[in-house]
């Protein structure tokens, strides 16, 4: 379905972002990529599409090779690659409706959706997206009214209603807290196994790609150092990823939110209870 070759990316700055990534993904498959930062992780996802010009190596989606494609022929590709961003990169001033609408028109500037008449099939299939992602009653809105998670289903909407053949997700949980991005990763997720649609996650938060995602990838310094499902990755491995102080302040953090989720939720029952007891 999408095969990776041999990636490389060196930047102008000398940097050397990705040093020979190769992998597979079939139909359906969920991936999520993981890696400390600067590890490569979004010059991978933005080679995929292009918004990266990779220096070296192949990159094919089912039968073209969208490493060579010419311009016109990259924006059709563009058209089958689906993508969701990590500050959603919605036009706060467009409804929510215009948002998902302007899906259809791939990766052309926005201030073309202002103009653009869209025709009826477009109009329903926003419309079921929007009641997929549970904001159907919020589909006149301005996105500049909704909340983080909201934003972000119009973006997971807006991505689908191009009818992507292949999913890129970039870090779509770092801008939101603990509970939301839970909901996120599960909607994104369940959406990906209704479709059989092949998804890159890239995601910062290990213990959230182990709780919604098979098959792990794990990048460090532009090299791959795992492929496989996600009960393989031990401390052993996820040191060897992140580092040792890394991964030792990231599982920290993650007990440290654990906790506080913990005491709100149980401070919010306690309300409810005495709530309950004043009625
Ligand atoms: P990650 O997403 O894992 O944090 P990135 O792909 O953003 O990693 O970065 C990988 C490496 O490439 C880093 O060393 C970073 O500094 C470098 N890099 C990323 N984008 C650019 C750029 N536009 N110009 C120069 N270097 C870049």
């Amino acid at each position: 379905m999408l095969r990776i070759e041999k990636l490389e990316k060196q930047y102008r700055t000398g940097d050397r972002a990705l040093r020979g990534v190769s992998f597979e993904i079939d139909a359906g498959q969920i991936v999520g990529l993981i890696g400390p930062s600067g590890a490569g992780k979004s010059t991978l996802i933005r080679c995929i599409n292009r918004l990266v010009e990779p220096t070296v190596g192949r990159i094919h989606l089912k039968e073209i090779e969208i490493t060579s494609l010419p311009r016109a022929g990259l924006r059709r590709a563009r058209r089958r690659i689906g993508m969701i961003f990590q500050e959603y990169a919605l036009v706060e001033r467009l409804t929510v409706m215009e948002n998902v609408l302007s899906g259809r028109l791939g990766y052309v500037p926005f201030w073309r959706s202002f103009t653009r008449r869209y025709p009826q099939a477009d109009i329903d299939k926003a419309f079921a997206l929007l009641d997929r992602v549970g904001l159907v009653e919020h589909a006149d809105k301005r996105a500049d009214a909704l909340s983080g998670g909201q934003r972000q289903r119009v973006g997971i909407a807006r991505a689908l209603e191009q009818d992507p053949e292949l999913l890129l997700v970039d870090e779509p949980t770092a801008s939101l807290d603990p509970k939301t991005s839970r909901q996120i990763m599960r909607l994104i997720r369940e959406i990906c196994i209704e479709r059989t649609l092949p998804t890159i996650i890239n995601i910062h938060d290990v213990l959230l790609a182990q709780q919604f995602v098979e098959r792990i990838i794990g990048l460090r310094a532009g090299e791959v150092v795992f492929d496989g499902p996600h009960a393989a990755l031990d401390e052993e491995l996820l040191t060897r990823i992140y580092g040792e102080e890394d991964w030792t302040a990231m599982r920290h953090q993650a007990e440290e939110d654990a906790r506080e989720e913990a005491e709100v939720a149980a401070f919010e029952a306690a309300r409810e209870e005495r709530l309950a007891g004043m009625v």
